[in-house]
């Protein structure tokens, strides 16, 4: 953390660490709550996180855009039913600017941990540099859960001589005409990124570890007259969403939990294969041997076709070494690459904490969260008061937009934050047997999901703890958040004479 010693900044109600669609989220609300006095800090150059950073070509949602945007926020003016990722960011610039959260943006700002001060019911904030820290009343954590891309640890990684290029970091300036290129990884990301480059390069060759479920993306175009419609009728647009949210929700009973729904999930998996994979060989390659849920889905109507392009090719060898040229597998093949795409994800933080945390006691939360991550419904952690987490620990959906968990977040927080400002209090602390009480009963429902089956995933620490997913439907999720339970947390006010005095109040 930097130490800037001897300055003293004025301790402002809320800082937000993140920009991206939690952050700006939370800003927007705060203002509706008449709360001005916050900063958002952001260490990169704009705003739009996970949008601003993934660029590569035919990004975009896998959860249809009517639905992956906030309520408040509505867009009747998305061009499709999944938009692409220059679209999304277009959506967060304009929800920014017409919120008017340029002024509380503050760009280049990369924080390098925060340290509860008791004394003063404060959070200190170190920002990276000479940057002045930041002292605040109350913190959101919206970092993001995807903000760091990761690279597999393969050996020779340094070795290789070519061009690398990370999905989350894409080289808009390097020219794939007549090119060779590798694309490591089938995940979400790379079922999106090879049926582009197979049209750019000369040869694609896709490195499959294990091949996931893939189910039909119906992509349509909004009509001049719907878009109409949504303009002048903002019910009706309510109403498409209401509908898109519920039938997300249906497909929870087949992809969070094992029951017949699982089986139509699979069929569905099964027949597009067959009707877009003529060859048995490759279709035997491409089918999943795990069940369908336990890994994110993968939404496209274009990668197995892409597949079959004369100048692609699928290998399931295992990759043993980078070389100077290429890629070894396990047969013993080098596959010479002038360019290697990294579809590899993200350093996900399943255990430890993304930036350092210290709360109350000197207590540091990366230590007690270093066998995986617990928190109470998501959002608070017990010993580290006024801090509050989106997309927290098991708040992931596996069926449904993470934008309207994030809302449910977002509102439980701005509730929070304003009683600790209303009230005047100097800490709102979760109890520790509240938070311990809501752990045990989230990690008994994991064991009857799929995720918890047996298959291995980013959702899991190495020993097989699930610290990211929510082991139910969404509605169960966002009902769970709709009251501060203030009974759940220890309420101490500020005395007004002197701030390092505290009176519990509960
Ligand atoms: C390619 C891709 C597609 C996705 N598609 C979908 C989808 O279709 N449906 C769905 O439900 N979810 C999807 N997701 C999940 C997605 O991450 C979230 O939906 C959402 O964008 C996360 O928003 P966020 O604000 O929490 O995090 P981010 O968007 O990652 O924003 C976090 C911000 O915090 C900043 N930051 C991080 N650390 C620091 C620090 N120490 N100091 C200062 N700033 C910091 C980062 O620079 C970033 O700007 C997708 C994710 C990816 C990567």
């Amino acid at each position: 953390m930097s130490n800037t010693a001897g300055t003293h900044p004025r301790t402002i109600d809320v800082a937000i660490i993140g920009g991206g669609f939690a952050g700006i989220g939370a800003a927007i609300r705060l203002k509706q709550r008449g709360i001005h006095d916050f900063v958002i800090l952001e260490r990169g150059t704009a705003i739009g996180g996970t949008w601003r950073d993934n660029t590569y070509p035919g990004a975009a949602c896998d959860i249809p855009s009517r639905l992956y945007s906030y309520s408040f926020a509505p867009n009747p003016e998305w061009s499709h039913t999944y938009s692409g990722s220059d679209e999304i960011l277009g959506y967060i610039q304009t929800m920014s600017a017409e919120f008017g959260l340029a002024p509380h943006f503050r760009f280049g700002h990369n924080v390098t941990g925060i340290v509860f001060d008791e004394g003063a019911g404060r959070w200190d904030v170190g920002i990276e540099g000479d940057t002045e820290n930041v002292r605040a009343r109350t913190v959101v954590l919206a970092s993001g859960p995807l903000a760091n891309a990761g690279f597999p640890n393969i050996p020779g990684i340094d070795d290789y001589a070519g061009h690398k290029i990370h999905s989350a970091r894409w080289d808009h300036d390097y020219d794939f005409t007549g090119k060779k290129v590798a694309v490591i990884g089938t995940g979400a990301s790379a079922v999106q990124i090879v049926p582009e480059l197979v049209e750019r390069a000369a040869s694609v060759k896709v490195f499959q570890r294990t091949p996931g479920w893939v189910l039909p993306r119906v992509n349509r175009r909004t009509s001049p007259v719907t878009k109409e419609l949504f303009r002048r009728v903002p019910a009706a647009e309510r109403l498409s969403r209401q509908a898109w949210f519920y039938g997300h929700e249906s497909v929870a009973l087949g992809v969070v939990w094992k029951s017949p729904l699982t089986r139509v999930v699979e069929l569905v998996g099964r027949a597009q294969l067959r009707r877009q994979v003529k060859d048995p060989w490759l279709r035997r390659q491409l089918t999943p041997e795990f069940r369908a849920g336990c890994k994110r889905l993968l939404m496209t109507d274009d990668y197995y076709p892409a597949l079959q392009r004369d100048n692609c090719k699928l290998v399931t060898w295992p990759i043993v070494r980078l070389a100077e040229r290429g890629i070894r597998t396990a047969e013993g093949v080098e596959h010479q690459a002038d360019c290697i795409v990294f579809a590899t994800g993200f350093e996900v933080s399943k255990a430890g904490t993304p930036i350092p945390i210290v709360g109350r006691d000197g207590r540091v939360l990366a230590q007690e969260w270093s066998r995986g991550a617990y928190a109470y419904k998501s959002v608070a952690v017990s010993g580290y008061p006024n801090l509050f987490l989106t997309f927290g620990p098991n708040s992931g959906p596996g069926h449904n937009s993470a934008l309207v968990y994030m809302e449910a977040q977002i509102d439980y927080l701005v509730g929070a934050i304003d009683t600790v400002l209303r009230e005047d209090l100097h800490m709102l602390d979760v109890r520790q047997e509240r938070q311990d009480r809501h752990n045990a009963a989230i990690q008994r429902r994991l064991t009857a999901t799929t995720w918890n089956s047996g298959c291995r995933s980013w959702y899991l620490t190495e020993d097989g703890f699930n610290a990211t997913m929510y082991p139910g439907f969404a509605t169960q999720y966002v009902n769970q958040l709709r009251t501060l339970e203030l009974d759940d947390y220890e309420v101490v006010a500020r005395r007004a004479d002197h701030e390092a005095d505290a009176i519990p109040i509960a």
